[in-house]
């Protein structure tokens, strides 16, 4: 994610309700002992979202079919099901799932009972579950693209339809599903919508379906996904194609009456796909592209193979050329880090953002002659109120209430992209450099955490760097910057109102 960086006014907004609710639920929970426990919200232990995800199973796949209305106000109908194994016995099965209503649900093709708990939907199987088990959850719902007062995310409302930004914790506000980036699955995607609409969703196409008035769009991964980076566009749209590196298909989806205005910058795209893979080795997924967005999101965000761009990013003339070519490069360089290797906790988003920014950063320095050291050397200045607004690095404090994508603050790019470049003058450029082809060679597909980088940069340096690593990643304040004594930091109160 990025935020597009224009002044926006805060929604008020308060979660007291739900504070109530739950201060209730435990109390009820403790009277109740010797009973059966009434339904519970539960979480994997997420530190900064605690209700997210859940205990007890492993997702391999989903199967996600919405039916659209014809209209982005009212609730589509959808069916998921939901394909796992079993890694406890489990008498209840706990979902995340806060944004529809549900109508039934089956586990193993049997009626299941069921009813929600804080942003759970709790499935009471007819028969336990046994651990070690495969077990099929199917449930019948709608999902509701109007974004409720206190929830970010989720279903994005455009001119002409819709579009998904699920990140951090919204992907249960658009389909039932174990919301975090710890579980990753297969996704297949199937959209109803009447004729005249443009349907894609993450991976490749697998067939469309044309009555008289409706088309089935199927769509499919060929690498797990997180729930998160689910994307599903729906619109008046139109789906661009052309050839990357090595024959990968490159496809954009463009509002059809933009199609002119944007290819300059979409056939940008082969070419930085191409730099990307100089420096950190071939490109994770079956496709890539751009979905052009006609919404005020605030943000950019890389949903799997299919990123999600506001359309004025690219035509507002007051954003430099270099500038959002940048900003597409983040995006791009995200599938490798954040999506191909997805965070372990929310707490090791500075891997992705960290990332992101510094192949952002350096894509500027290459092809805009925009220097990485002075743009370090300014992130440096404003680091220690950074961190002290923010959290370090690898700890970043929680998200506001009521504004959970608030997470997302400077700590986590260059305050994290600092500590990459902290790296690279410890350790030098060429192990640097093997490190990150290393890091994404390593995990891809798959989920890692903080830890594992701080292994890995100490094998790769042959000495232990994990002395380093606190500093960089944990520490109240910035560590001194190798091979740059002379580098200060602005003390948090003399930046307050600068
Ligand atoms: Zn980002």
């Amino acid at each position: 994610m990025l935020l597009t960086p224009r002044p926006r006014i805060p929604r008020p907004r308060t979660r007291r309700i739900k504070a109530a609710l739950l201060a209730s639920a435990v109390s009820v929970c403790l009277i109740a002992a010797s009973a059966p426990s009434p339904a519970t919200p539960l979480g994997v232990g997420d530190r900064l979202f605690p209700h997210l995800g859940n205990p007890g199973y492993d997702v391999e796949s989903y199967d996600l079919a919405f039916t659209y209305p014809g209209t982005n106000t009212e609730p589509l109908a959808g069916v998921t099901t939901i394909d796992a194994v079993t890694s406890a016995r489990l008498d209840r099965i706990n979902l995340d799932y806060a944004h529809g209503k549900v109508g039934s649900v089956e586990v193993n093709g049997v009626p299941a009972a069921f009813t929600s708990a804080g942003e759970d939907l709790v499935v009471t199987p007819a028969e336990p579950l046994p651990a070690g088990s495969w077990m099929r959850v199917t449930v019948h719902h709608t999902s509701d693209p109007v974004v409720a007062k206190d929830q970010d995310g989720g279903w994005v409302q455009t001119k002409d339809g819709l579009a998904m930004a699920n990140q951090a914790d919204a992907g249960h506000l658009v389909f039932p599903c174990n919301d975090h980036p710890s579980d990753k699955a297969m996704f297949t995607i199937h959209v109803t919508a009447p004729n005249g609409y443009t349907a894609v969703a993450n991976g490749l196409p697998a067939g469309a379906d044309r009555t008289r008035r409706s088309t089935t769009w199927t769509y499919r991964t060929e690498h797990p996904m997180a729930t998160e980076l689910a994307q599903v566009s729906i619109g008046r749209s139109s789906v661009l194609h052309r050839s990357g590196p090595h024959g990968l298909p490159v496809r954009d989806v463009v509002p059809t009456k933009d199609l002119k205005t944007l290819e300059p910058w979409l056939k940008k795209t082969p070419d930085q796909i191409a730099w990307l893979e100089g420096k950190v080795g071939r490109y994770p997924f079956e496709t890539y592209g751009l979905l052009m967005a006609e919404a005020q999101t605030g943000f950019e965000l890389e949903t799997q193979t299919l990123s999600l761009f506001e359309r004025d990013l690219f035509t507002e003339p007051a954003y430099p050329k270099w500038y959002v070519e940048s900003i597409m490069v983040h995006e791009l360089s995200h599938q490798w880090f954040g999506d191909s290797v997805s965070p372990r906790t929310w707490s090791d988003l500075w891997l992705n953002e960290g990332h992101a920014t510094w192949y952002e950063a350096l894509y500027a320095e290459e092809k805009a002659h925009k220097p990485m050291e002075a743009r370090m050397k300014a992130a440096y200045r404003a680091s220690d109120s950074w961190r002290a607004a923010g959290g370090p690095p690898a700890a970043p404090k929680g998200p506001k209430p009521g504004q959970k994508i608030s997470i997302f603050r400077p700590n986590v790019y260059d305050g994290a992209a600092l500590a990459l470049y902290a790296l690279r003058q410890e350790i030098g450029r060429p192990a640097f450099e093997r490190l990150e082809r290393a890091w994404v060679g390593v995990h891809r597909d798959g989920v890692a955490s903080t830890a594992d980088f701080v292994d890995l940069a100490s094998g790769i340096a042959g000495r232990d760097l994990s002395g380093f690593f606190q500093g960089w990643l944990y520490g109240k304040t910035t560590p001194p910057m190798p091979g740059h004594p002379d580098w200060k930091s602005d003390a948090p109160q003399a930046r307050k109102g600068a």
